[in-house]
């Protein structure tokens, strides 16, 4: 996606982040919504994290509004950038996956696991797709396995 702040392409993420302008008995409040890279989620963050921190607090529902904002706006950027972590390892050359018997004999281990993943009442395609994800085997020879010991349970 292209970053809306700074247009250049790279992985973005959608954020919406604010901040509140108290003034005795009134206030303000400003809001970024927009899809944004690394750098401009930073900057924006701060940006409004500031302005929450110097002008958001004056009034009695400013001081419970900015609060709010503040705490928001961490969770929003913490989850923006543990995306942005996720999207990148995406983009990164994929490390070859272990299939057919090699898969076998790297998931074979957690057979016990998975029983007791099926037994709890797991779904199957959640278990594999963990499987493949945490020890990195083709997917489909997870979902093999995993329907494997679903069968013979
Ligand atoms: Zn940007």
């Amino acid at each position: 996606m292209r970053c809306d702040h700074c247009s250049r392409s790279e992985a973005t993420v959608f954020v919406e982040l604010h901040h509140n302008i108290g003034m005795l008995f009134a206030r303000r409040s400003y809001t970024t919504a927009a899809e944004l890279c690394r750098k401009c989620l930073g900057k924006s963050f701060w940006h409004h994290t500031l302005r929450n921190l110097t002008l958001g607090w004056w009034g009695t529902i400013s001081f419970f509004v900015t609060w709010y904002y503040l705490l928001s706006n961490i969770v929003t950027y913490v989850q923006a950038r543990a995306e942005m972590g996720r999207s990148r390892q995406r983009a990164a050359p994929a490390v070859k996956e272990a299939r057919g018997a090699d898969a076998l004999r790297i998931l074979q281990p957690f057979e016990h696991n998975i029983r007791m993943q099926l037994r709890m009442g797991d779904d199957p395609s959640d278990i594999a797709r963990d499987m493949a994800r945490l020890h990195g085997v083709e997917s489909s020879a997870a979902q093999a396995f995993v329907e494997q010991l679903r069968t013979s349970a």
